[in-house]
Order: structure tokens, then C-alpha cells, then sequence
């Protein structure tokens, strides 16, 4: 069912508003890794009801048999997927309301939050045999644009980038870091490749490609620790006819895999690397500050602190479905960390947006090919 104008049906409305007025917040518990297993390492997170988590401190053994107790939280989510949940109930739970919403000319953005080895680009990017949210989403564009979409009368545009140590780089096409511009559209990176994708089959591989850009240094704390953000935008243009007009739809999602959320100063505290953890702190930083900014209700969000909240920036507080998932390991030996995580997704779960609303729909004459039309203007915004 395609809806014309901007104009939403009672049911839609509904839809949107429960959406579009906070944010949807889900917790992933990953499953016990071999190095945490050889290392003695005991389960401290508990899921129950598929909703709510226990988290309990062990104290030493000692300690232990000296209070009788442990110290324990519990927290309660939209959703928590315990360790044996798949790939695709994980995108369908969270992230396939938002692909439909893109077809109906909406925005929507997914990000994973979390310590780095809690499984964040696991549940994003995933591997060939397990594809993540990013690949699972495009598979599922695709599915829905074929089943309703005339012949051609549609395009896929995607982009990847990397925000690290406050630079902005492509991940399709690595070179000199892109400035960032701002219009009437929001802000965009400029020069930043679009690519057109036909199928899903090619997409696996250009994420994965993408990926190997992407900065990894190796930190004291973690050898393959992943300092940068990772943004995946996918710009969705349908067409939609009724008798006397045919229309443009444009629907943007964006899937973003943050930097580990460790403290990054505690790394490395004289080399390069710790003004990059300054960095990536300012990143995050920011990024706190904007949600207690939007908790709080505050008429200025300080988008512009950072890179990253300043591209977020229509994800956030904007029209637009926005999707927390926090990514946690079961360990005992990561505690603190997974503790801070809960939190902030807790923080996150009072974040109220604003009202989503359809992108306005373009009408064209029917002599013109869309597709080109638009790619042009969106080669126009991005030179
Ligand atoms: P992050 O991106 O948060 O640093 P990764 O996604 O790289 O963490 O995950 C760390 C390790 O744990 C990887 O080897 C990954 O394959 C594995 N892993 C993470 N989540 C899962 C999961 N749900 N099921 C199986 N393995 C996982
Ligand atoms: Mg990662």
C-alpha cells in the first residue's frame, strides 16, 4: 500500500506518532567469547521476559561469603535479545519498520552503541554466513520495492563513511577527508560517493571492502579495538502514480556503528593516541550531551560540538524514526563498561523527537526520468 501526498491515514498516524515520539531502545547480549571463557570469566547479565536484565556484580569469592550477597541492577528495554538470537530477528525487531517507513518517504536511523568486542559491527555489518542489520535492511528495501515498484521506476543510493579522530572520510572511495556543508537539506558531506545498488548480492561486499578503510589502531586496552564511527546511508527513491500525477518519494536510513564507548583516554595517555581518544571522547561526548540535552527538553542541542552529532543531527532530535541498540558481553570481567552502556541506553529511552513526517514527495512530469533527475540533484548538493 502506497499512500499519496503527504497526507497519512489514521493508521499511519498512529504508527508514526508511537514511533516517531522517542526513541525505540534494545539491548543485544552477546554470547560469552573463548578468550573471556579461558580466562575464567562468569556470566553476570541475566535476560528475562525478553525484556528486562539483571545485572549483578560477583564480588570475590571472599567477599562474597562475607555479605552473603551480590550487588545487582535491573534495567527494562523495548526488547533484549539474549545470546542466542539471530541476525534476523534482531532486524526485524528493530530495524524493518523503519525500512517500510523509508518507502513511505521517511527517515529513520539505527545506531550501535557500546564497549568495543560488544558486538557492534557483529550486529551491524555481520559476516557472509550471518549478515547484519546493514545487509539484512538493503535485502529487504529491495524485497519491498520489487514486490510493489513499476518496472525501473525506482533507486538505491548508498553511502558509507567514517568519522574518526573529528575527520570525516569515505569509506567508498577513501582519499582526502570531506568537508562538511550545510543546506536547506541538512548537512551532508560533500563529494561523498553515492553508490547505486541493483542488488543485494554486491552490497555484502561493499560494506565488507568499506570496512577494511576503516581506521583500526591497535590500543593497549584492545588490539583490533575500532576507533572510529561508521555511518551507512541509504537513500531510497520510489515512485508513486495515481490517476493524474506521479510523484517522488525519497526515504533516507541510516545505520551507524559507533566507536567502542570505553573510556578512550584510559589507553594510551601520552602518544597520538590519546588526543585521537580525546577525539572519539568528543565524539561520544557530544553525543551524550545531545540526548540529556533532548531528555531535558533544552531548546539548543549542541549539534555542532562535534562531527558526528553535527551529520546525526536529522537522526536525533529531528523527524525520524530513531533506534538505540546497545550491544553488551555477558562477562563479568567487562562489568563496568557493560554497566555505563545500560545506563546511557536507559538515558537514551527518555528522548522524545519530534513527530516524524513524510518527506515532501516530488512531483515530476511523466516525460522525465526520475532517477536521473534526482541523481543529478543529489550530485549537485554533494559537488
Ligand atoms: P565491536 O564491533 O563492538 O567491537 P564485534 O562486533 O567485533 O564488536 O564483536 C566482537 C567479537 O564477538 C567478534 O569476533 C564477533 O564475531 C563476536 N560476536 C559479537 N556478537 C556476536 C553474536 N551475537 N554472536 C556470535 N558472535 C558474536
Ligand atoms: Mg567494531
Amino acid at each position: 500500500k502506497v499512500s499519496m501526498g503527504t497526507k497519512k491515514t489514521d493508521e499511519e498516524a498512529e504508527v508514526c506518532g508511537d514511533l516517531g515520539s522517542r526513541i525505540m531502545v534494545f539491548v543485544r547480549l552477546r554470547p560469552m567469547g573463548k578468550k573471556e571463557e579461558e580466562a575464567g570469566a562468569r556470566s553476570c547479565v541475566r535476560i528475562v521476559n525478553k525484556r528486562d536484565i539483571y545485572l549483578t556484580e560477583f564480588a570475590s569469592e571472599m567477599d562474597y561469603l562475607r555479605l552473603k550477597r551480590v550487588r545487582g541492577r535491573h534495567f527494562c528495554f523495548d526488547a533484549s535479545f539474549p545470546e542466542s538470537t539471530t541476525q534476523q530477528v534482531v532486524y526485524s525487531t528493530t530495524t524493518a519498520e523503519l525500512v517500510e517507513g523509508v518507502l513511505q518517504g521517511r527517515n529513520g536511523s539505527v545506531f550501535c552503541y557500546g564497549a568495543t568486542g560488544a558486538g557492534k559491527t557483529y550486529t551491524m555489518l555481520g559476516t557472509l554466513e550471518n549478515p547484519g542489520v546493514m545487509v539484512l535492511a538493503i535485502k529487504d528495501l529491495f524485497a519491498k520495492i520489487r514486490q510493489r515498484s513499476f518496472e525501473g521506476k525506482h533507486s538505491v543510493l548508498l553511502s558509507y563513511l567514517e568519522v574518526y579522530n573529528e575527520t570525516v572520510v569515505d569509506l567508498l572511495s577513501p582519499g582526502r577527508p570531506l568537508v562538511l556543508r550545510e543546506d536547506k537539506q541538512g548537512i551532508t558531506a560533500a563529494g561523498l560517493t553515492q553508490y547505486r545498488a541493483y542488488s543485494t548480492n554486491e552490497v555484502m561486499q561493499l560494506l565488507q571492502q568499506g570496512n577494511q578503510n576503516r581506521t583500526t589502531e591497535p590500543t593497549r586496552v584492545n588490539e583490533t579495538s575500532s576507533r572510529s564511527h561508521a555511518i551507512l546511508q541509504v537513500i531510497a527513491e520510489y515512485q508513486v502514480k495515481d490517476s493524474n500525477m506521479t510523484a517522488t518519494r525519497v526515504g533516507k536510513l541510516s545505520l551507524i556503528d559507533l566507536a567502542g564507548s570505553e573510556r578512550a583516554l584510559a589507553t594510551d595517555q601520552r602518544s597520538q593516541r590519546s588526543i585521537e581518544g580525546a577525539n572519539i571522547n568528543r565524539s561520544l561526548l557530544a553525543l551524550s550531551s545531545c540526548i540529556n540535552a533532548l531528555v531535558e527538553g533544552k531548546k539548543h542541542i549542541p549539534y555542532r560540538n562535534s562531527k558526528l552529532t553535527q551529520l546525526l543531527k536529522d537522526s536525533l532530535g529531528g523527524p525520524c524514526h530513531t533506534v538505540m541498540i546497545a550491544n553488551i558481553s555477558p562477562s563479568n570481567l567487562s562489568f563496568n563498561e557493560t554497566q555505563n552502556t545500560l545506563h546511557w541506553a536507559d538515558r537514551a529511552k527518555e528522548i522524545r523527537t519530534k513527530a516524524c513526517t513524510a518527506n515532501e514527495a516530488v512531483p515530476l512530469p511523466e516525460s522525465e526520468t526520475n532517477q536521473t533527475k534526482l541523481l543529478l540533484e543529489l550530485q549537485k548538493e554533494n559537488s
